[in-house]
């Protein structure tokens, strides 16, 4: 049976989902379609085990659909210390001098929120709505034909709806593979502390396997730890992105040889670490869509958003909010248009998403330009690079005024 709807979302992701519940309150008939059942997110589905880094922007747009997280599962970040492989080290807090008058600033730099929990707010919030929630994928379930003026494909970076409208996307691997898992101090009485740590590690590759007599290569990895469990918590997430082969070295180690490879990596910092959780990988790429939007028919066109549109390298912690920034972007053009009531826009209006196309590109550009950037910088063994990455270091940690600048950047971005 056909189903006819204003708006069709199909990839039900923390993106999917957002804008799916967001544009459920304007007047719009709203359809989500994901491809796992409800039943199957509850008992079948492996637990995402990462923890997203979310700035101030990200957390107002979730809050405001009462899908964020309890107090455990967002643990707000105070401080964070990025060091190098010189053991340079950057330092960014929260205690912001705002003005003449010295106001500090109290706001987080960040939350760390584990997607478990994120997923489950959002999960409540979708049944709340009037959205119309369609799964495919599981045992019988025919995939219903749906018609709508509007497609928003938001089905991450492996998207094949995206392939089927033949958008060309631009992308790149970065030879490295992610993985996240979570570790906790042994000492019973110690704490995080909300601070967040990451190392940018460009060294002789620690050989994991101890059969090997092979020489040790040099090797790019960035390590980070992120605080988890609330204030008072004592767990890391860690996201561990080194190369493939390092990658499937670490899978393999047991608990003793993994936390000795991450005191190793962490420079000593942590000595003590028991791991508490599987580990996950997955394969990193910077990727980029060349168009947003395009046509399906004379009468139903599409539009991307969030990972479908573009990706990045964790390093930032910053995929998923430029993602909800075009969650936002697309809400406040659908809003305005139906607060002037333009409706002899229909919502398959080439003009219209090209708009958003062209303003998204725009917010984003400089963000994917300085994470690549600064992946480049690290990743590379030339003289030059190591000298410009340890002076940079040197330099940043004096101008006090681009340290400033560059906290209130990552709190505010792309929106
Ligand atoms: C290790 C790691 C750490 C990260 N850390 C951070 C961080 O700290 N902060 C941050 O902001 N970002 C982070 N990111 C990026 C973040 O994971 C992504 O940007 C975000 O998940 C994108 O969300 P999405 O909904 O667009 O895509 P996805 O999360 O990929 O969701 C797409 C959804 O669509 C579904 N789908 C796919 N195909 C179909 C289909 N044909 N029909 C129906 N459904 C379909 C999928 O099953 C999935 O549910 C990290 C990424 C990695 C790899």
């Amino acid at each position: 049976m056909a189903l006819n709807v204003d708006i069709c979302i199909r990839g039900g992701g923390i993106v999917g989902t957002t804008l799916a519940v967001l544009l459920s309150r304007l007047q719009l008939r709203v359809a989500l379609i994901s491809n796992s059942s409800p039943t199957t997110n509850q008992s079948t589905r492996v637990e995402d085990i990462r923890a997203y880094a979310i700035n101030a922007k990200s957390k107002s747009i979730l809050e405001s659909l009462n899908a964020w997280p309890g107090e455990s599962a967002c643990t707000e970040v105070r401080q964070m210390q990025v060091l190098s492989d010189s053991g340079e080290m950057i330092e960014f807090s929260n205690s912001l001098q705002l003005n003449a008058l010295n106001t500090q600033d109290s706001t987080p730099m960040s939350w760390i929120v584990e997607v478990p929990a994120l997923e489950a707010e959002l999960a409540k919030a979708l049944s709340l709505s009037n959205v119309q929630h369609i799964t495919h994928g599981y045992a019988g379930a025919e995939l219903q034909e749906i018609h709508a003026p509007l497609t928003v494909i938001c089905e991450g970076s492996k998207s094949t709806t995206q392939q089927a409208v033949h958008s060309f996307t631009e992308r790149i691997s970065y030879g490295q593979v992610a993985l996240a898992t979570h570790v906790k101090f042994k000492d019973p009485h110690a704490k995080h502390r909300g601070v967040a740590y990451q190392w940018f590690n460009n060294s002789s590759a620690l050989n994991t396997n101890e059969n090997s007599n092979s020489e040790p290569t040099k090797e790019f990895e960035i390590l980070a730890f992120l605080p988890i469990g609330g204030r008072e918590g004592n767990t890391f997430a860690i996201v561990w992105s080194t190369t493939v082969e390092r990658n499937a070295a670490l899978n393999h180690l047991s608990d003793a040889d993994f936390t000795d490879e991450l005191r190793k990596s962490s420079k000593e910092f942590f000595k003590d670490l028991v791991p508490v959780s599987a580990k996950q990988s997955w394969p990193l790429a910077l990727s980029s869509a060349k168009n947003w939007c395009g046509v399906f028919s004379p009468k139903e066109s599409w539009v991307l958003c969030g990972d479908s549109a573009h990706s990045v390298h964790p390093l930032s912690g910053m995929g998923l909010n430029l993602g909800l920034g075009d969650v936002w972007a697309l809400y406040e053009l659908l809003l305005s248009k139906e607060k002037v009531n333009t409706s002899w826009r229909p919502l398959n209006d080439l003009r219209m998403l090209r708009d958003y196309e062209r303003q998204r590109k725009l917010a984003i550009l400089p963000y994917v330009q300085f994470i690549d950037k600064i992946q480049l910088l690290f990743a590379s063994d030339y003289p030059l690079a190591r000298l410009l990455r340890n002076k940079g270091f040197k330099t940043f940690n004096a101008l006090g005024a681009l340290k400033e600048w560059t906290i209130r950047k990552a709190m505010q971005a792309a929106l």
